[in-house]
């Protein structure tokens, strides 16, 4: 049976796409050899297919790649995140590391000795000190107080070497306190 070519027409997308019935198939395929004009369509209908792909073909790969980007600005953030927790980290560790690269600073040069009523005081001069420990040892001239002062490596980056300040030292206390 032959169909008029209106009808093949309108079958022509459903079977280009093959989700026309069996039935509609046979028609068409019967009704083509004999009809340049339908088959005409059908060979640009398959172009128009290739050339331009259907809008929800479009869409489908726009949200792909939407959801790419998504993926990927995500990853920037948590990237980002991570780096700077790691540099803090980094920074946490080194700073801590420093602080324990204890060195003792030395004031031989420029203590200032002198007798007072709390006893006997030196005023030192120089390099900003950390912490300062003392002992006291008994000699055959007396008691001996000895003085440790240190720093870090942390003091030096943070405060700087070139420093100076006065600092005064006072027996009677076994202890040293600034004056400035
Ligand atoms: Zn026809």
């Amino acid at each position: 049976m032959n169909y008029p070519c209106a009808v093949i027409q309108d079958l022509l997308p459903l079977y280009c796409d093959g989700v026309c019935s069996e039935e509609s198939s046979r028609a068409i395929e019967e009704h083509l050899p004999q009809c340049p004009q339908c088959r005409a369509c059908l060979e640009a209908m398959k172009k128009s297919e290739q050339t331009f792909p259907s809008a929800v073909e479009e869409e489908k790969k726009a949200a792909s790649f939407r959801r790419l980007k998504k993926k990927l600005k995500q990853r920037q953030i948590l990237m980002g995140a991570g780096c700077v927790a790691l540099a803090a980290l980094v920074l946490l560790v080194t700073s801590a590391a420093l602080k324990n690269i204890r060195r003792t600073v030395e004031y031989e040069d420029n203590i200032q000795v002198t007798m007072e009523k709390s006893g006997l005081v030196s005023q030192l001069e120089g390099t900003v000190w950390n912490t300062c420990a003392s002992v006291t040892l008994e000699t055959r001239e007396g008691n001996c107080l000895f003085f440790c002062f240190t720093d870090t490596v942390w003091d030096d980056l943070v405060t700087g070497d070139q420093t100076y300040s006065h600092y005064i030292l006072c027996p009677a206390d076994k202890g040293a306190g600034e004056i400035q």
